[in-house]
């Protein structure tokens, strides 16, 4: 087993997209003194993806056949927050299980007020430089062309059918490789720095070492009482980057606060996740006019008003050589999320996610469902069956619905829907507790309890936009590495 210190610079808690990519920013700031300390173990670190078959699918949609499931909070509304909603408790994290788009938030919502002006500044564009532009050209250089580079013929002909029907659909950008020898995409992860030892080190991962809590020394620093292994320890840091996911890091930050304020309760607002339906289909190729060359591909449509949602068009072949699977999914943004957690004071005792619907929330589920059924009309000739998604319920669940569409022999040109729901929390897009530029955090996500101790990921997002959350993850968490470190 490696050698934990009794003291470090700084701490990173988590080894996911947020953490390790802290990790790597702070030893390539010039950082030596630096550790990562991740409750889960040292697993198979190829991603799901990697796995044969459906293997990794069901990984994702079936808590129980994953070992690295974990949910440390219970919902007072399932599904939401409840069936799939959990993380991936080992060295990689989720990371592991992502699918690699990467979209940043988008312009209006990042200056729309809530993200702190001198944040919104420092991100910066994918395009031009700052933040993001640093991000994507590092995802860029791994993949050995440009996020959104073609997908070839077959995502080429999706498109122009898109476009021919009225809709301004581009490619998805995606950090992921196409394997050729398997025709699978595997996305990155930063576990691959470590499994390549760079040049210069990277700061060791503990694995099995969870961070229970966290408690202010009389110097400013922090005193983080382990788990290691089965054996309780101290650790001092100078620093603690919080990346535990954005649940994990609400509990060990509420806690922390109650300690600090001398209270026994804790309520954090603000929790929110993407509302995300769509529905999957066996689809005639000729309908989409599309090329007799295999292939794959995925656009989408960006958030307009009113549906606050991007809408995602994802086809791969069937055993038809007639057909494709369409599967097609609109996601949208909960703004200001009425959903909380609740902390409670004792370590071990779990959380609870106290689930709330906004009258915005039921406006984007109503918008979505007729974005659904437009798509669905302009594929099949014929208006979708109403009342066929029942959010609020998490009804019908994905792996079924995708299961029927693979099966679903249609004759000719029909088409026949398979719609389904994402309850919240299951999209593991889950964020907004403790927001940067808050009365929690500051505007680098420094915790105002205890500025020694800094919330990455996205549980310290003002904001999440329509976008799927790790570039932005990715970039924020460069950003709060080099502000680290330029104060030790
Ligand atoms: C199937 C799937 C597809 C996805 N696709 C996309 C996509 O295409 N694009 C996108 O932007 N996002 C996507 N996401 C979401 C994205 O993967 C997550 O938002 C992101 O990985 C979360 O990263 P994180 O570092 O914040 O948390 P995590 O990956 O959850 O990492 C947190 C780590 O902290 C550890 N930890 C927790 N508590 C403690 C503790 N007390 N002490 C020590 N360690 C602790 C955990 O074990 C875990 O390893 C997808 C997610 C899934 C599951």
């Amino acid at each position: 087993m490696m050698h934990l210190p009794e003291s470090c610079q700084v701490a990173v808690v988590g080894s996911g997209i947020a953490g390790l990519t802290m990790a790597r920013e702070l030893a390539l700031s010039g950082v030596r003194s630096c550790v990562v300390l991740e409750a889960g173990p040292v697993g198979d670190l190829r991603h799901k993806n990697s796995l044969p078959g459906d293997i990794g699918l069901r990984l994702w949609h079936t808590a129980a056949a994953d070992p690295y499931f974990a949910r440390s909070w219970s919902s007072n509304r399932p599904p939401h927050f409840h069936r799939s909603s959990g993380i991936r408790r080992r060295v990689g994290g989720r990371s592991l299980y992502w699918h690699g788009v990467c979209l940043p938030i988008e312009n209006d919502v990042l200056r729309a007020g809530a993200w702190p002006p001198s944040v919104v500044d420092a991100l910066g564009s994918v395009s031009g430089s700052g933040w993001y532009a640093d991000t994507a050209r590092r995802l860029e250089d791994w993949l050995g062309e440009p996020l959104d580079a073609s997908r070839g013929p077959l995502e080429a002909a999706v498109l122009k059918w898109l476009l021919a029907q009225g809709y301004f659909a581009r490619t998805v950008p995606q950090a992921a490789r196409f394997d050729r020898a398997t025709g699978i995409r595997v996305p990155y992860s930063p576990v691959e720095h470590w499994l390549r030892e760079e040049p210069g080190g990277l700061p060791p991962v503990h694995a099995r070492c969870e961070v229970l809590e966290m408690t202010p020394t009389a110097s400013g620093r922090v005193a983080l009482t382990l788990d290691s292994g089965g054996s309780h320890r101290v650790l001092v840091a100078e620093r603690v980057c919080l990346a535990a996911g954005t649940l994990p890091t609400t509990v060990l930050a509420g806690r922390l606060m109650m300690r600090v304020a001398g209270t026994d309760e804790c309520r954090l607002e603000g929790l929110n996740d993407h509302i995300v339906q769509g529905f999957t289909a066996s689809v005639p190729r000729r309908v989409l006019a599309l090329p007799r060359l295999p292939g794959d591909a995925l656009c989408y449509v960006p958030r307009t008003d009113p549906t606050e949602s991007n809408l995602f068009v994802d086809v791969t072949e069937t055993s038809d050589p007639d057909r494709v699977l369409l599967t097609a999914w609109t996601m949208g943004e909960q703004v200001g999320g009425d959903s909380a957690v609740r902390v409670p004071r004792a370590p071990g005792a779990p959380a609870v996610v106290d689930v709330r619907f906004s009258a915005r929330d039921h406006c984007v589920i109503g918008h979505q469902t007729r974005q659904l059924g437009e798509l669905a009309e302009r594929l099949a000739g014929k208006p979708l069956p109403t009342g066929e998604w029942h959010f609020a319920a998490g009804s019908p669940e994905y792996l079924p619905a995708r299961t029927r569409a693979r099966a679903h022999r249609g004759d000719g040109d029909g088409i026949a829907f398979f719609p389904y729901v994402y309850p919240l929390g299951s999209v593991d897009h889950e964020s907004g507790t403790l927001p940067l530029g808050s009365s929690v955090a500051d505007d680098y996500g420094a915790l105002r309890c205890l500025p020694a101790v800094r919330v990455a990921g996205p549980a310290a997002f003002p904001r999440s936009g329509a976008a799927n959350p790790s570039l932005t993850t990715m970039a924020l968490a460069t950003g709060q590495a080099r502000a680290t470190s330029s104060t030790l």
